[in-house]
This record gives C-alpha cells, structure tokens and sequence, in this order.
C-alpha cells in the first residue's frame, strides 16, 4: 500500500462569475486548467450579500456534471428539465447537462454566511449527448461516518469505511467526501490507482501525504493539493483541527474543447452548440411552465 505523495499546492484565484458572484476558482484557471475528469471547481463563501446575491441567472450547459454541495446559506434552483427547488445547508445538487440544459441558481437568503462549492466533472463522449438528469439530495440523507478519535466523513459519492454515497452511478466514478478531524487525529482512505485526486482545504490545517521522512505537506486553509499516483491518503492534524474535501474520478484521457459552460471533445462540436444556441434550437426551452 502506497501512500500518495503531495504533487502540488494551489492557492486558488479569486474571481467573479455568474452575474457577479465572488468566488475562489482552484481548477479551472491559467494555473491548473484541468485534473481529469474535472473540469472546474469553484469555493464560494462570504458573509457579505453584495459578494452572492447577484447569483446565477438563467444559462445553459452541454457535455458536463455539475455538483454543487451547499455549507451554508440557500439558493433556488430552476432548470429547462422541470425540477425547482431551494438547495440548502450541507445539500448536494448533482446535475447532468447531458446533450442540454437551462437552469438558474438564484440565492434566496439575503442575511447570513453563504458557503458552498461547485464542481464540473467532465462526461465522456459516449455520455456527452445523453439526456439531462438531476438529483438532489438533502443534507439528512448524506451517510455519515465517525470514528473513534472523532473524525467525520461525509459521504457525498464513493464508498467510505464500508459505507456507500448519497450519489452513484456516474461515469467518471468520482468519490466526493467531506472530512472533519479534531486535533491529533489521523485519517485514511483508499483511492484507486490511476485516479486523479485532489484535496481542498476549507478550514484549519493539516498535513497531507508522507514523504520519505514521513512528515507529510503541512497544508493551511484555503489550498487545493493535488496529490501524486497511490494507493491510499494519508492526513495527520497536530494541534488544529481541519475540515476538507476529498475528491477521486477517473481520467477520462479524452480531447476536451470548453467554451463557458460547454465542453466537448472537438471545436466543431462547440461550433454547432453556439448554432444551436444562436438559432434557438439548443434542445432546451427556458422554462417548461413558461413556453
Ligand atoms: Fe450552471
């Protein structure tokens, strides 16, 4: 069993999207561009309205996943497949673009912290064209694991000492965990072989992966570590807890063409899905109670 070694630390990027939400960007920028099969991920947080509420308005999306997992705060959610709803504290949306989708992402909670994290993962081409999908799970139904010294795994998607994720059956086979261990506490979980992983670190400090002198990469909150090939991650707290998402999907090793919230495998097909959109046929009315 191999320990997986630190490949890098990134200092995510602060940027703005949507119609102007402040948000830190640690995939999807000049520095790392991709970690297949993800494509994107974003950490919003802020206890200041003016940095959220603008929000999401209505866009589309093609040949992508996007999972959003809420810390904290509430967004209504709408989108062209007919699903509406309110994404709240520690609830994951996990969303297939399929060949199309139209939805907006609208906070609805104008006091208080907002906190939450978005994720693209890509689709292979044989899915890129698929039917849209969605599924939302609320907080409750997230399994939970805790050990004996009092480390806490939320389980989003994978399998977590024996226990399976709120979400399964998606091509890239990704695990998605929220972990949370107290001081001087160590943690460990098997990723497979050949699987891009990457931890965020959202509160605290840890350190991460051993090296030869077993000291492992001392990480401070906010970070993304991408971690190199192995078997097993390793994370040891000293004298501050931490809290951090650990995420593994398997490299799809395909072309990726992106343009905004399409992805694709060529620039043709991005050529035709800027058509579509241009002529109004992208496959996917605003709003099924509003067409
Ligand atoms: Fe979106």
């Amino acid at each position: 069993m191999q320990t997986r070694k630190v490949l890098k630390v990134i200092e995510p990027q602060t940027t703005s999207d949507g119609a102007g939400v402040r948000l830190k960007r640690s995939i999807g920028t000049h520095t790392l561009d991709h970690l297949d099969p993800f494509l994107l991920f974003d950490h919003f947080g802020s206890d200041n309205p003016d940095d959220y509420m603008a929000g999401f308005p209505l866009h589309p999306h093609r040949g992508i996943e996007t999972v959003t997992y809420m810390i904290s705060g509430a967004v209504d959610h709408r989108d062209s497949i007919g699903n509406a709803g309110t994404i709240e504290d520690g609830d994951i949306q996990w969303m297939t673009a399929g060949h199309g989708i139209m939805h907006e992402e609208m906070p609805s909670r104008s006091e208080g912290v907002m906190e939450g994290f978005q994720l693209w993962v890509n689709l292979p081409a044989r899915l890129k064209m698929t039917a849209p999908r969605y599924r939302s799970v609320p907080s409750g139904q997230i399994p939970e694991t805790e050990t004996e010294g009092g480390v806490r795994t939320r389980i989003i998607a994978g399998t977590a000492n024996g226990m399976r994720g709120a979400v399964s059956d998606i091509a890239a086979d990704p695990s998605y965990f929220d972990v949370s261990m107290p001081a001087g506490t160590t943690f460990e979980q098997p990723a497979e072989r050949g699987h891009s992983v990457f931890a965020y670190v959202f509160e605290g400090a840890a350190r991460f992966g051993m090296d030869e002198n077993q000291a492992g990469h001392h990480v401070q909150a906010t970070r993304l570590v991408v971690f190199e090939d192995g078997d097993v991650v390793r994370v040891e707290t000293d004298e501050k807890p931490v809290r951090f998402l650990l995420l593994s999907g398997k490299p799809l090793g395909e072309p990726i063409a992106r343009y905004g919230p399409f992805v694709m495998n060529t620039e043709e097909e991005i050529y035709h899905t800027l058509q579509e959109i241009r002529s109004g046929s992208f496959p996917a009315p605003p709003f099924p109670d509003e067409t």
